[in-house]
């Protein structure tokens, strides 16, 4: 029954079929009836006139009343219909502009009605222009209750298939299907969590008696939408668990050294608690696939560092793979001579390393006297060969694909795949994570090193550009050094190099004392690093930049950051180029430049980073500004393909389905089975229809 073509549902036809089918993907009964409304017209209230009160104005009104005096007034362009509908000894107009010929001969006939429209307010007396009408009875009002409204086309609504239209189909469609639905949630969860069975919420959305009914049918289909997408990331993770055997790592003597003679500093409680998680899924025979979630500046290299010793104190080896050159050139000289305290050999695979060095790193890497690599992604698609790769740690990067874990996994020792730590400073929201990335386990480092100054943010406007340059100039006079940021100009490559040509014009006239350095995505690696090296030895006071310097890059000395145009940038990226100050003892400054006028979106912004410090808070907040499509990126949320749910608001339902998820995973002794019970194949076939026009998040 539910593949019922459409054509053969009442009031559909072949043509209204075809625009169905082209416009919203819909071709059978099943599809249909999961095709939902997105709000609903309260028409269960019907005003009264004399109530009627002037902050109504422009909202929509339902009232009952008879009607007199039908008549057409004005003439050309001028031509109106007016009619006067009276409640006992009061009355107001209503007026159509349009279709007189039309509607004249329809409303003569009409003595009681029922109008519906919104409230106008015109020479003192209240009107409605051209509203809905239809004759009165108590049963015309006994119906009335939630009007479901559809999304509908362009090309729908030219063709007279528009909201209304699809009511009255639903109102014939509904019905048919109903008792053919099959439920897609297992009857004690339904019990346990409160639901209405499937039919009843596909009744209920399209028909709710009152919005109570009409939201608990909604939230039961978002249930069962989250917990298909929980399923499917939990079914994965687990038997992933099971058929990935880990490398089993055991204590040594390195870790504890480490700890007592070369790190300058006590470990925070939170880096404290990560590497206890990190320990306990090396230890113990499960594969590692982790996501270390901290704050810029949190201390996830050293935690990084300390999870290679665990690899190495067992006698393998580790590797640490950063976006850029430049990352993995920092992270090269940082951990080296820590490496070396400890008599190891940590060696650098980058882009520009010459093929005469490449070869003896190759052969140390294989017979396993160079003991940690650190490098840019390139080292998994190199023809690199390790003697025993036990742990795999991406820094700076969200997604690490299927195709790169396939790589990965051939390099590990024989039947073994290494395990990943992927390390990442921009906090992603719970919600997102457990839909997204549901398939890691997820750490975070929640706490920043003690002593940490925080960076004081203020937002300036173009005109206060003057006082700006002179504060700057006050600060490099104590020594200190400055980041401007230009906005990247997606549009053009070489609009966004002139921008900065301008940008670092502008910046060397009105600072002509001091040494200016310029970076930016068009630059090869060969001319970048020496720019880069300029400024980390304070050759360079300041750097003109895009954002290519968002990620890693330290330099403590450096104390302001200026972003330039800062409304343009999205709060994730504002929050994590101030990351680049505040990295030194010094007291460290963000201003945030922007135009005179911002748009409601960008003042938002701007306040949220002047407010907020904490980057989880920002995500979150980033998270409400601009939905979860825009957030992951188009790629990533191509496969949280949702219908109903919003990750950004239901985060009650995505937390419960989650909990829901891994708990049916966890009873069954294969996973994999809980996919033949009867409410999961109708969970999982579900197939509603291509909603182009809905957005995620
Ligand atoms: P991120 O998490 O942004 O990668 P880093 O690992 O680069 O942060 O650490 C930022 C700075 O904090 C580094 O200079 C590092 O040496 C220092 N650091 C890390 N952990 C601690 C700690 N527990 N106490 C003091 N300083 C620390
Ligand atoms: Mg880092």
């Amino acid at each position: 029954m539910l593949q019922t073509p459409i054509e053969y549902i009442k009031g559909i036809g072949p043509a209204r079929a075809d625009l169905l089918k082209t416009e919203l993907g819909i071709h059978t009964l099943g599809q249909l009836v999961e095709y939902y409304p997105f709000r609903y017209e309260d028409r269960s209230k019907v005003e009264r006139i004399e109530d009627l009160r002037l902050e109504q104005e422009g909202e929509p009104v339902q009232i009952t009343g008879s009607l007199t005096d039908v008549e057409v007034v004005g003439s050309g362009r001028q031509e109106r219909l007016v009619a006067t509908l009276w409640q006992g000894a009061y009355s107001m107009e209503l007026v159509w502009f349009q279709a007189v010929k039309y509607v004249r001969p329809r409303i003569s006939a009409l003595k009681q009605v029922i109008v519906y429209g919104r409230l106008q307010h015109f020479n003192g007396r209240f009107s409605l222009v051209h509203p809905e009408i239809e004759a009165y009875t108590p049963e015309t009002l006994a119906q009335r209750g939630l009007h479901p409204v559809y999304h509908t086309t362009e090309r729908m609504k030219q063709r007279k298939l528009d909201s209304k239209a699809l009511q009255k189909i639903m109102l014939a469609a509904v019905p048919l299907a109903i008792p053919h639905i099959t439920e897609d949630l297992p009857a004690e969860l339904l019990k346990a969590d409160g639901l209405l069975p499937k039919a009843q919420a596909i009744q209920a959305i399209h028909h709710p008696i009152d919005a109570p009914l009409a939201e608990a049918a909604r939230y039961r289909l978002k249930f069962a939408e989250l917990l298909r997408l929980g399923l499917t990331l939990a079914i994965n993770k687990a038997e992933n668990d099971k058929e990935v055997p880990g490398i089993r790592l055991k204590k040594g003597a390195l870790v504890p050294k480490f700890l007592q003679e070369v790190l300058p500093f006590d470990l925070t409680e939170a880096q404290r608690r990560v590497l206890r998680e990190i320990w306990g899924d090396m230890h113990n025979g499960h594969h590692m696939n982790r996501l270390l979630q901290g704050d810029v500046g949190s201390g996830k290299t050293a935690v990084a560092f300390m999870a290679m010793l665990m690899a190495v104190e067992s006698g393998h080896q580790a590797c640490l793979m950063a976006p850029t050159e430049i990352l993995a050139e920092q992270h090269y000289a940082s951990l080296r001579p820590w490496g070396q305290k400890l008599g190891l050999r940590l060696e650098k695979l980058t882009g520009s390393v010459s093929a005469k060095l490449r070869k003896p790193l190759h052969q140390g890497l294989e017979d396993g006297t160079v003991h940690m690599l650190v490098g840019t992604h390139a080292l998994v698609e190199e023809p690199v060969r390790f003697q025993s790769l036990a742990l795999c740690i991406i820094d700076e990067q969200h997604r690490f694909g299927v195709s790169q874990r396939a790589r990965l996994r051939a390099k590990g020792p024989e039947g073994y795949v290494p395990h990943v730590l992927i390390m990442t400073a921009t906090p992603i929201p719970r919600t997102l994570s457990l839909t997204v990335y549901g398939d890691l386990d997820v750490s975070i480092i929640d706490e920043l090193p003690a002593g940490r100054k925080k960076i004081v943010t203020v937002h300036r406007y173009e005109r206060d550009r003057q006082k700006l340059y002179d504060f700057i100039r006050q600060e490099i006079g104590q020594g200190r050094q400055c980041y401007m940021v230009f906005p990247l100009i997606e549009e053009s490559e070489k609009l966004e190099a002139k921008a900065l040509e301008e940008g670092l014009e502008m910046v060397k006239a009105a600072l002509p004392e001091f040494e200016t350095g310029v970076v930016h995505g068009r630059m090869k690696w060969a001319e970048r690093e020496p720019e880069m090296i300029k400024f980390l030895n304070n050759e360079t006071q300041i750097l003109v930049a895009t954002t290519v310097i968002e990620v890693g890059i330290n330099v403590p000395n450096a104390t302001i950051m200026v972003i330039e145009n800062a409304e343009r940038f999205g709060l994730s990226q504002l929050h994590q180029l101030r990351g680049r100050v505040g990295r030194g003892g010094n007291q460290s400054y963000c201003v945030l430049l922007t135009k005179d006028s911002l748009t409601q979106d960008g003042r938002q912004r701007i306040q949220a980073m002047v407010t907020h410090s904490d980057g989880f808070v920002l995500s979150e907040l980033d998270l409400q500004l601009r939905g979860a499509g825009d957030l992951l990126g188009t790629q990533q949320s191509g496969q949280v393909q949702l219908q109903l749910s919003n990750l950004a608001t239901d985060k009650e339902i995505v937390e419960q389905t989650h909990k829901r998820a891994e708990q049916m995973v966890r009873q069954m002794p294969y996973p994999r089975d809980l996919l033949k019970l009867d409410w999961a194949k109708a969970l999982m076939v579900h197939q509603p229809y291509h909603a182009s026009f809905h957005k995620v998040g």
